[in-house]
């Protein structure tokens, strides 16, 4: 198995048709020990139970660094180790750049990017005495393309702030043994967009997407398995576009 005994933590992980429970899910099967963090609202001890024994669901805000660090502080009572992190958590708005208020900008960058820096700060510490650890955010293809599907302009600076996030803490941290990559996930059926886009829109996506079809959770949950597993073990600071071809 890829993942054997490994302790994975996963933000946003708690939405069962979600990118981070897929992940979950894979990271399972692939014999992780799974923590899943998530809003009370979304009940991430629930989600932990539906992997199976040995796995947990802990209730953490990641716009809230005290939420951070004891989530962190919870994995490593309950295991001794955080082997990777998964920093999954965002969220996003349909809205125009003229439209964007200071509350708006806060909300979707806090959850995306903040959210980044507080948990790789919260469990860097543990990677960095273990000499070891794999870091692995969502970022999106609208960082790359400037949003264009569901996401605002600020969700696109969000995701474009991940990935420059991550690049400088895979330089600052290749050193301690944590490597840092990110994904950018195209258009995947989620909660985030179900319902949102009219069938004629949808036509014109899937003429831009030369695998022809909307990506599925799993798609991104399979490179987010590979980039935290062995496989990966000399990647640092790379992006893996998981996106259908939408970019080529
Ligand atoms: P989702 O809404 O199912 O998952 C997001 C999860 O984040 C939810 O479980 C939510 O409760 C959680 N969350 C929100 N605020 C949080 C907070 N403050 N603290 C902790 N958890 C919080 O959507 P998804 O599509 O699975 O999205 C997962 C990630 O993938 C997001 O970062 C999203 O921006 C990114 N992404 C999604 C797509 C797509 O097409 N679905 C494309 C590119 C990137």
């Amino acid at each position: 198995m890829l993942l054997n005994k490994k302790v994975a933590v996963i933000t946003g992980g708690a939405g069962l048709n979600g990118l981070g429970f897929s992940t979950a899910r894979m990271m399972a099967a692939q014999g992780a020990r799974v923590v899943i963090l998530d809003l009370a609202g979304a009940n991430p001890a629930a989600a932990a139970a539906q992997l199976g024994e040995g796995h947990v669901g802990l209730v953490a805000d990641v716009t809230d660094k005290a939420s951070c660090d004891a989530a962190a502080a919870a994995v490593l009572e309950a295991f001794g180790r955080i082997d990777i992190l998964v920093n999954n958590a965002g969220i996003t708005q349909p809205v125009k750049t003229l439209d964007i208020t200071g509350a708006d900008y806060d909300r979707i960058l806090d959850v995306s990017l903040r959210g980044t820096l507080y948990m790789s700060q919260a469990v860097i510490p543990a990677m960095r005495a273990q000499k070891a650890g794999a870091i692995c955010c969502v970022s999106s293809v609208s960082a790359q393309r400037g949003g264009g599907i569901l996401g605002g302009p600020h969700y696109s600076a969000a995701k474009a702030g991940v990935l420059g996030l991550a690049r400088a803490m895979a330089r600052e941290f290749g050193n301690d043994g944590i490597r840092v990559n990110c994904v950018t996930p195209g258009l995947i059926a989620t909660d985030i967009n179900k319902g949102l886009i009219p069938d004629d829109k949808m036509k014109a996506i899937l003429e831009g997407i030369p695998l022809n079809r909307v990506g599925v959770p799993d798609d991104v949950a399979g490179c987010l398995v590979f980039l935290a597993s062995d496989l990966a073990k000399y990647l640092t600071g790379v992006t893996l576009d998981v996106n259908g071809g939408m970019l080529i």
